[in-house]
């Protein structure tokens, strides 16, 4: 038995003669840059997605950087971000001249926590970034009325939950990504919605924004060779939009298998007690693109991954170490605050394969050997 944590071959088979006579149009057309297939991806991921523009580029760190740039964010402004997360979402911000402040999470959903961030408040913060860890979205009712009292804008990385579902107090429901100002997300190859190689996106309602979004990815010109503000090169290949149409139509297939595979180790898992399995909010669907758990600190985390992979089982921790403890960002750490869920998180959280094609024997001989574990 050959488990992988992501297993795209596997995923490939089905859709393989589709993908070939998709890459085989692009060959035969020789567009590769901006040909049909990235407008014909662009407008089906906004149909799918609810929002009204999809502006594509080259992955999802550029989106990023493209949304705070055509938000006019400048140099000096702070923009709150968690610190129990991917690099890519701070990275960007520091990069600009702005500011990162990073925040805790919240112990349960490992999403950012909202009462922390409101002590980081200053006249200098201009924005919020929501990431949406795991595949679950974080509070987006209480974040846009947080912004919204102190004119804050949100940026929500959507690189692990294209596809989760918000619901609102009133009942009425929003793909994440839908609701900030901006969203952003990564087609890197095991996301959840992903090519065969980088490619990101950036959804928004506002066509202003839409429209400063397009410019600034494509040398800050509307018209050829008319360059009205300082852009950047990051367009999504034509090949790559062309394989992105044909793999979205199976993305809510994707979601649900990869439900079905979380749910297997919800019910194997919830009756140990040095196990917590993935918190579910009330507010949102979680599209698993890590099913992660948090192991009792009386057991070695670490142990237990070198158990796992002495039986041919891989899992990897998301993430080793936060932000405010890496080098590159010790500079961007407030002294006054603290982070012990983050600092905690990273010494217990252990991710376990997860895709869209994992067997039931693979998935009971995992949960066979983590059980074994903690006997
Ligand atoms: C993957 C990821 C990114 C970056 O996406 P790339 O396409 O690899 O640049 C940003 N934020 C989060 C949370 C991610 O998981």
């Amino acid at each position: 038995m050959k488990i992988r944590m992501v297993d795209l071959n596997r995923q490939l088979r089905p859709i393989k003669t589709e993908i070939d006579s998709a890459i085989q149009g692009v060959l035969e057309a020789s567009n590769f840059i901006q040909g049909a297939p990235v407008s014909e991806f662009e407008k089906n991921l906004s149909e799918w997605l609810g929002a009204k523009h999809v502006i594509t580029c080259a992955n999802g760190t550029d989106a990023l950087q493209l949304a705070f740039m055509a938000l006019g964010l400048k140099p000096g402004d702070e923009v709150i971000v968690p610190t129990f997360t991917y690099v890519a979402t701070a990275e960007v911000i520091a990069l600009l001249g702005l500011r990162p402040v990073l925040v805790d999470v919240n112990p349960d959903s490992f999403n950012i926590n909202i009462e922390a961030a409101s002590d980081l408040i200053t006249s200098k913060t201009k924005a919020i970034v929501p990431v949406h860890l795991y595949g679950q979205s974080a509070d987006m009712e209480r974040i846009m009325k947080f912004a919204a009292d102190r004119n804050l804008y949100v940026i929500e990385d959507t690189a692990q939950a294209i596809g989760a579902e918000v619901t609102f107090s009133d009942g009425s429901t929003q793909k994440a990504g839908t609701i900030g100002h901006v969203g952003t997300t990564s087609f890197f190859p095991s996301k959840n919605l992903g090519c065969f190689g980088d490619g990101g996106a950036i959804f928004t309602n506002d066509d202003n924004l839409a429209a400063n979004l397009k410019m600034i990815a494509n040398h800050g010109q509307r018209i050829k060779y008319h360059h009205d503000v300082v852009g950047v090169n990051s367009r999504l290949d034509t090949l790559q939009a062309a394989i992105l149409v044909v793999k979205l139509k199976q993305l809510n297939s994707y979601c649900e298998a990869r439900q079905k595979a979380a749910a297997y180790y919800d019910s194997a898992f919830r009756e140990i007690e040095y196990i917590d399995i993935p918190y579910r909010s009330d507010f949102s669907t979680h599209v698993f693109h890590q099913y992660t758990i948090k192991i009792d600190l009386r057991y070695s985390r670490d142990e237990l991954k070198a158990y796992l992979a002495q039986n041919g089982i891989p899992s990897m921790i998301y993430y080793p170490i936060p932000l405010h403890e890496q080098k590159a960002y010790r500079e961007f750490m407030n002294k006054d605050v603290e982070y012990p869920i983050s600092s905690n998180l990273c010494d217990s959280v252990i991710s376990l394969p997860m895709h869209t094609h994992l067997k039931p024997k693979e998935l009971e001989y995992i949960v066979h050997h983590v059980k074994s574990f903690f006997q």
